[in-house]
């Protein structure tokens, strides 16, 4: 079995585990999504920021694969906020992919200082009732940048893709989103692969439930409801990382992973990260 899917608050449905390819090259990432494809993952996340949307985009087409068994995200950078601006970088990121519509496009980051993000999402609103993003959502967005999209626009954003591992649960932000009907996809999933995989507990439940340290993370994340974006250009891992359906994690399981909680973020705060690229 190679996956759930969960449904948005649109209706849409989407694949509860993904790839994702921040940081890898555009040849690279071909490989990689080829691979991921092979693999049995239907849903790639990329953005303009990665510079790899190209790549991303021969892989899809390269795959056969019918476009509508797919589930593609890309996303909105920082310098693009304006509304004509954002309307040109979303057509630019869907030439580069080689696709005629998006299944979700999101505003990367909200860059609060710069406070244009709700500009920007009236432009994805205008490109989700024009049909050209099967669904909408936010990236990074705090509590506060969330409420006030839900509050002033019609459309309530599908997700909000944020920083999320055993160290950074989220649990008041991922408390937000479930009263608010936004899906919570974390970033970062297995802590980019270092301190987190090496830390005790999750070696002592692979061993436990004859997994890898990154399954039993990845296993986690899936029984808290989160979506996943898992990355690795690795072949091994990229199988490894898809086959978490055949185990369940118990209560006592998921309180010991419940104490690796530090607060500890890997990437920047998203109140005040404001980087132009
Ligand atoms: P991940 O938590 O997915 O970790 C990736 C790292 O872990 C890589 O170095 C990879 O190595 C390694 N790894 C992968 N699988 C395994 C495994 N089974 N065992 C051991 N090590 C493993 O980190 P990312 O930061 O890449 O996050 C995932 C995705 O989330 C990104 O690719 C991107 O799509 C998205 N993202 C979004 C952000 C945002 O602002 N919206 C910010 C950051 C990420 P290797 O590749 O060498 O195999």
């Amino acid at each position: 079995m190679t996956g759930n899917e969960v449904t948005l608050n649109n209706g849409v449905k989407m694949p509860q585990l993904g790839f994702g390819v921040w940081q890898v090259e555009d040849d690279e990432a071909e490989k990689a999504v080829a691979t991921a494809l092979e693999a049995g993952y239907r849903s790639i996340d990329t953005a303009k920021i990665y510079f790899n949307e190209e790549g991303t985009g021969r892989a899809l087409r390269g795959s056969g694969l019918p476009r509508q068994e797919l589930f593609v995200t890309t996303k909105l950078w920082n310098t693009d906020h304006r509304y004509d601006d954002a309307l040109r970088a979303f057509d630019d990121s869907l030439d580069r992919l080689g696709l005629d519509y998006l299944d979700l496009y999101l505003i990367h980051w909200p860059v609060p200082s710069q406070d244009l993000f709700t500009e920007a999402w009236r432009a994805l609103e205008k490109i989700h009732a024009d049909g050209r993003a099967r669904a909408i959502g936010v990236s990074n967005f705090t509590a506060e940048a969330l409420t006030r999209l839900a509050e002033e626009f019609g459309v309530v954003p599908a997700v909000n893709q944020i920083e999320l591992h055993p160290y950074l649960p989220q649990r008041q932000l991922r408390e937000l989103h479930d009263k608010l009907g936004v899906r919570t996809e974390a970033w970062s999933p297995l802590g980019q692969g270092k301190a987190l995989l090496a830390e005790p507990v999750p070696a002592q439940l692979a061993a436990k439930h004859g997994k890898t340290p990154a399954q039993v993370v990845l296993r986690w994340h899936l029984q808290l409801g989160n979506v996943v974006i898992p990355k690795s250009v690795t072949p091994a891992r990229i199988a490894e990382n898809i086959d978490v359906f055949d185990f369940e994690l118990d209560d006592d399981d998921l309180a010991a992973i419940a104490t690796l909680d530090n607060g500890g973020r890997i990437g920047p705060d998203p109140a005040t990260f404001a980087w132009m690229g």
